[in-house]
């Protein structure tokens, strides 16, 4: 079933029927960042989110939801 939502980064509309939060060009955006820090933390275990945060100058409330789902392993 498809839904329309506003994306929770560019609060643009748009519709989806996976669940998805963002709009597919930040959804482009967040994968791309993602792949990142998942690559910054497997050269450097053990970061920390703020270090994480200002290295990639996006909010330690993101990679805090980034962990909450489970796709970083970082504590
Ligand atoms: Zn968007």
């Amino acid at each position: 079933m498809r839904e329309v939502k506003n994306c929770k980064k560019c609060n643009m509309i748009f519709t989806t029927n996976d669940g998805s939060l963002f709009c597919k060009k930040c959804q482009i955006e967040e994968d791309r960042t993602f792949k990142l820090i998942r690559d910054y933390l497997y050269d450097n275990p053990g970061t920390s989110v703020h270090d994480l945060s200002i290295k990639f100058n996006i909010s330690v409330r993101r990679i805090e939801e980034y962990i909450r789902n489970g796709r970083f392993d970082i504590t």
